[in-house]
């Protein structure tokens, strides 16, 4: 048995999830990053995290003091989330936030309906929390993303040895790092060394296209000399400003 076991599977479509946006149904996208980069998809993007990265994207989903959790935020069944995503022919759903898998247990119904009516399962998740048994099934997949010491967050937050060894030994994850600078890849080799993980992915750090191309140039021999994957970020290559 591998993952986090303590509680059984909730089976309850009343079941609430805290919500910062669902996309990709009105106005059609595709996974930016990763193993299925270019893939068409639909996003639920969760709030609240358990870090505090410097650089977050994504600060509406979990920084109160800069956002209102009123406005960023919406409670939504998992009925609700059911219906808006089976009624969408896209195949691959992404669970992202924040931190979606601190409300894993509120997932684990979502993710049920969602395998049950034909779709495949994505998470975005930074590998600090375990994934609970439930979720490790076919169909789901993790996009595991550890945080390096750029992010400003105390080592022992952001690498969870207990956590990473779970997404390790489940055989569905991927190790995803983000950053801009070569000099960092010999920390993401200590994290992987040290926790066994694979494959690895490297996506380059940056919100402009133009700042994604150099950060691509200058890190792609430097991966490739590792035999690790490069991931690029489509969304931003495609839709930034
Ligand atoms: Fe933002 Fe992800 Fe860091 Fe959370 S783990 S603060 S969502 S970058």
């Amino acid at each position: 048995m591998t993952g986090t076991d303590a509680v059984a599977p909730v089976s309850d479509a009343a079941f609430r999830l805290l919500i910062a946006e669902c996309f990709g149904v009105s106005k059609p996208t595709f996974q930016g990053e990763g193993r299925s980069s270019g893939v068409p998809a639909l996003f639920i993007r969760l709030s609240r995290c358990n870090l505090t990265c410097d650089w977050c994207d994504t600060k509406y989903t979990w920084d109160w003091n800069q956002f209102d959790p009123r406005k960023e935020s919406t409670r939504r069944t998992v009925a609700d989330l059911l219906a808006w995503a089976l009624a969408s022919p896209v195949e691959l759903v992404v669970i992202t936030g924040g931190e979606p898998l601190i409300q894993q247990l509120a997932l684990i119904p979502l993710v049920q309906g969602l395998l049950a009516g034909g779709k495949q399962v994505e998470f975005e998740t930074n590998g600090t929390l375990a994934p609970n048994s439930a979720l490790l099934v076919d169909g789901v997949r993790f996009n595991v993303s550890p945080k390096l010491g750029n992010s400003g967050v105390a080592e022992d937050k952001r690498i969870v040895s207990s956590a990473l060894k779970a997404f390790a030994d489940s055989g569905r994850a991927t190790f995803k790092f983000v950053t801009r600078m070569v000099a960092e890849l010999d920390e993401i080799s200590a994290i992987v060394d040290r926790h066994g993980l694979a494959p690895v992915y490297v996506m380059p750090e940056g919100t402009t296209a133009e700042g994604l191309i150099e950060t691509t140039r200058l890190l792609a021999d430097a991966v490739a000399a590792r035999r690790w994957h490069f991931t690029p970020r489509l969304h931003v290559l495609a839709f930034a400003e």
